[in-house]
């Protein structure tokens, strides 16, 4: 198993054929959707994938429909060859790596696009997709609980997530699909989509992964200057002190973020938002009496990192 080479998939029906003639021999697949430019949070998805299943899909695949035309989709950082090594000799292999060119393109504009382009012009929120000329006019929404957190800043966000997840499950037919919870909000909304369109899919949810200084692993870190990464450190440390309050009795959800939102701004970040809300529901909670989580999107420089903290009290 150690450094094998992941056979690389680009075309969705070939991916389809190989996921089904797995499964007609009996084996387990399992999928882990990624954006790539891999680290060790998405190697620790593959590992904890392979406790479920016999064969391992990870794609790569940067989803233009997720990121609104203001966003960072031409900067999202990649590195194919390197994730394939990474993949090969820090996940102990994996057996496929779909990497589709373009899950959007139909081969057949049919125009959509322009009743697209009025909409960009009248200043409506649209994606990537929509200004790509392609036609593409479906989407997969979870109505509320798409709506706070990072789809308040994001409109597009999680209706493109969702959107993509589908079309991923749909080529890649697996049993089992690992998320990780540094996303949590997107790794609720895809149990609630899967359980609420009878997916016959097993979602886990794998545990958020840090750096040693306590930034929460992501891509997106590689943009951050080494100043402005030792200050984004306030976010972890804040989001532990809160829990640690919490923990010794100071429950009321508004002290607490005054806490995080403080020492955020005085590292020199700014706060996208900063909740306290139920584990499944997401509900914004006043009081910690139930199961909750601490949820955290905060601006370093042009760089916008995502954190969170479960609480039990
Ligand atoms: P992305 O490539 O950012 O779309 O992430 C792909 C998957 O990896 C998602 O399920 C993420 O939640 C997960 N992931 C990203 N960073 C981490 C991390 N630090 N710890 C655990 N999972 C992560």
């Amino acid at each position: 198993m150690e450094n094998k080479e992941p056979l690389i998939i680009t075309d969705k029906d070939d991916m389809r054929r190989w996921s089904r003639s797995a499964r007609a021999q009996g084996k387990i697949v399992g999928f882990i959707p990624t954006m790539g430019y891999l680290h060790e949070g998405h190697l620790s998805l593959v590992q904890e994938c392979k406790q479920h299943s016999n064969l391992t899909v990870v794609s790569i695949y940067v989803n233009p429909g997720q990121f609104s035309p203001n966003e960072d989709l031409s900067t999202y950082p990649s590195d194919f060859i390197g994730d394939i090594n990474k993949l090969k000799n820090k996940a102990d292999g994996v057996d496929v790596v779909f990497h589709p060119k373009d899950l959007y393109d139909y081969g057949k504009h049919d125009g959509v696009v322009n009743a697209r382009r009025n909409d960009l012009e009248e200043g409506k929120v649209v994606s990537c997709v929509e200004n790509s000329g392609q036609g593409h006019e479906t989407w997969v929404r979870v109505e509320r609980l798409e709506k706070g957190l990072c789809g308040s800043s994001r409109p597009v966000f999680f209706r493109g997530v969702a959107t993509i997840v589908t079309k991923l499950f749909n080529i890649v037919e697996p049993d089992v699909a690992v998320f990780g919870k540094k996303d949590y909000q997107q790794w609720r909304i895809i149990e609630r989509m899967v359980r609420d369109l009878d997916f016959g899919i097993k979602i886990i949810g794998a545990e958020l992964l840090r750096d040693p200084d306590g930034l929460a692993k992501s891509s997106r870190n590689v943009h951050l200057s080494p100043e402005q990464r030792k200050k984004a450190t306030s976010i972890s440390e804040s989001l532990f002190h809160a829990k640690t309050a919490a923990q010794k009795g100071q429950v009321v959800c508004i002290e607490l973020k005054d806490l995080v939102i403080k020492t955020i701004h005085e590292a020199g970040g700014k706060v996208d938002y900063a909740e306290i809300v139920d584990q499944e529901s997401l509900e914004v909670l006043e009081e910690i009496k139930s199961p909750a989580v601490f949820c955290i999107a905060a601006w370093f420089g042009n760089v916008r990192l995502l954190d969170n903290m479960e609480i039990v009290v």
